[in-house]
């Protein structure tokens, strides 16, 4: 007797439920290596992830998954789109198709680059000598141009890559939205550039207890609404956050005595992808649909916490008395007015990660097209470093002075991995656009966050973005949530507005 409907999505959870667990021990045995693993695990620990990995990736990709999903699709084929079922078969099948058209010789050869590379990377960086690494870069160009001819795409090569990480946003999307971005932001940088001096942040250098900062920050991220009995803060060398299920979503922070951005703002940022991970339905755990729509979409909620939240006016009318109280010495004459201005000083800088709120989308853009044009072949790689220098001057007015600084800056480009760099971006779009929604739902947000109450704001992410995990693609959860796709004139808008502000540049032009 031929299995019912019913029976076959429960063949089908149960195997997507054991990949998933596979993932989640292989994710688990990652966050060890970088908090408490003692250096001589490096080793075993390398194979016992690439053990589970495989595992997990020669489960999911099995025929039987195939067959399972090819039937639940003729037989739910009625069932609405936002469904839990419908959601499950149409987004299982976008990550088993792309997970079975890319070979497994090309898997193995893509993995073998990145290993061989990297430490070349290194040394090519530390000596600032593009040259050394440049063999090893055209080496990745063309393994991404496979990689996207084994995808597939009818446009532009690019595509390919980009669906894989933002499922359903296309090159020609983001060129559109990058230069409306490009027209407003240059010109701002301009002029922040020119009245630089009207923001002293000498305070944050002045030295805050490393301890004393760590549990400041902790108190912060659980007052926004990280929930401790389903996570905990360690220290790791580059923080991040990471999911083993609903009731276990970690973060990771470091500190330094003289840089007080680091810790609190970084707790932040961490705790804001990890509320996100928190706010996942649990009628949707151990499936695909568990886990971030995209990884813009996930960004979009820590640029949200640490930015439109952290680096707000009424976030520091709340918070500063207390951290003043905290750090009486380094804080002295300093008030809350000068606090929040020193946290928000922009200025061009040569390095992606170190960059400000206004600046940080022209890193972003220029790596967008670069990679775009090694890609269609129009940008030779021994041409990068002069490519690269001549678009820094042109968008954020700074002479770059060697390639460790330049080309040679970010470990993305020591494996193969094109079409990365947008979703940070697109993550910063994301969180103005959702905020300015959320403003119109609740109009006295600022006067709640200024008396320090963040729920409504975290139950309003909740319900309109958490909740749903994978199920929609990142424009289709942007329709759902603010009525339109992704659009960059929020952002542009709050960026005039605030550091218009700030910096006091001429009344009426932003
Ligand atoms: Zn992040």
């Amino acid at each position: 007797m031929a299995a019912n409907t019913s029976d076959k999505l429960q063949q089908l959870k149960e195997l997507l439920a054991e990949v998933t667990d596979l993932s989640r021990a292989a994710a688990l045995l990652e966050w060890d290596q970088e908090t408490y693993m003692p250096p001589g695990g490096v080793q075993s620990r390398a194979e016992q992830l690439s053990t589970l990995l495989r595992l997990s990736h020669v489960r999911f990709t099995s025929d039987e998954v195939g067959r399972l999903i090819g039937e639940l699709e003729d037989e739910l084929g009625g069932r609405p789109f936002d469904s839990d079922e419908a959601s499950l078969v149409r987004v299982t099948r976008r990550d088993y198709d792309q997970a079975r058209k890319l070979p497994p010789d090309l898997v193995a050869e893509v993995a073998r680059a990145g290993s061989v590379a990297r430490p070349v990377w290194e040394k090519a960086r530390h000596d600032e000598n593009f040259g050394l690494f440049a063999p090893y870069m055209e080496k990745n160009v063309e393994l991404n141009r496979r990689i996207a001819d084994a995808i597939g795409y009818e446009d532009r090569p690019y595509d390919a890559l980009l669906d894989r990480s933002e499922p359903g946003m296309t090159t020609a999307q983001l060129e559109a939205i990058f230069a409306e971005l490009k027209k407003a932001i240059v010109p701002l940088i301009a002029d922040i550039a020119r009245h630089a001096d009207a923001i002293d942040d000498r305070v944050l250098y002045r030295g805050f207890d490393p301890d004393l900062q760590v549990s400041y920050a902790l108190g912060v991220v659980k007052r926004l609404g990280y929930d401790l009995e389903r996570g905990r803060q360690d220290k790791s060398t580059h923080p991040f956050s990471t999911a083993f299920g609903p009731g276990d979503v970690r973060i990771t922070t470091r500190v330094s005595r003289d840089f007080f951005n680091e810790c609190l703002f970084g707790s932040i940022h961490e705790s804001g992808h990890a509320m996100y991970n928190q706010g996942m339905g649990h009628d949707i755990d151990r499936t695909p649909l568990w886990g971030g729509a995209s990884p813009g979409v996930h960004e979009s909620q820590s640029r949200l916490w640490e930015n439109l939240v952290g680096r707000s006016q009424p976030f520091w009318r709340h918070f500063y008395p207390s951290l003043r109280s905290v750090f009486p010495e380094p804080l002295q004459g300093v008030d809350e007015e000068g606090f929040y201005r020193a946290v928000n000083r922009a200025y061009p800088s040569l390095i992606r990660v170190e960059a400000d709120e206004v600046t940080y989308n022209m890193h972003v853009l220029l790596r967008f097209e670069l990679e775009n044009q090694l890609l269609e072949g129009t940008l030779k790689v021994k041409d990068l470093p002069e490519a690269w220098n001549a678009l820094f001057k042109s968008y954020l007015g700074l002479n770059v002075p060697n390639d460790r600084e330049g080309a040679l800056q970010d470990i993305h480009w020591s494996y193969v991995s094109f079409g990365i760099f947008p979703g940070y971006t697109i993550g910063n779009l994301i969180g103005a656009q959702l905020m300015e929604k959320i403003h119109t739902d609740m109009p006295d947000l600022d006067a709640q966050i200024e008396t320090g109450q963040f729920a409504s704001l975290l139950g309003w992410l909740r319900k309109n973005v958490h909740r749903h995990g994978r199920k929609f693609t990142p424009n289709e959860l942007m329709e759902r949530a603010t009525g339109q796709p992704l659009t960059a004139a929020p952002w542009i808008a709050y960026v005039q507005r605030k550091f218009g502000a700030l910096y006091a540049l001429h009344a009426g032009r932003y």
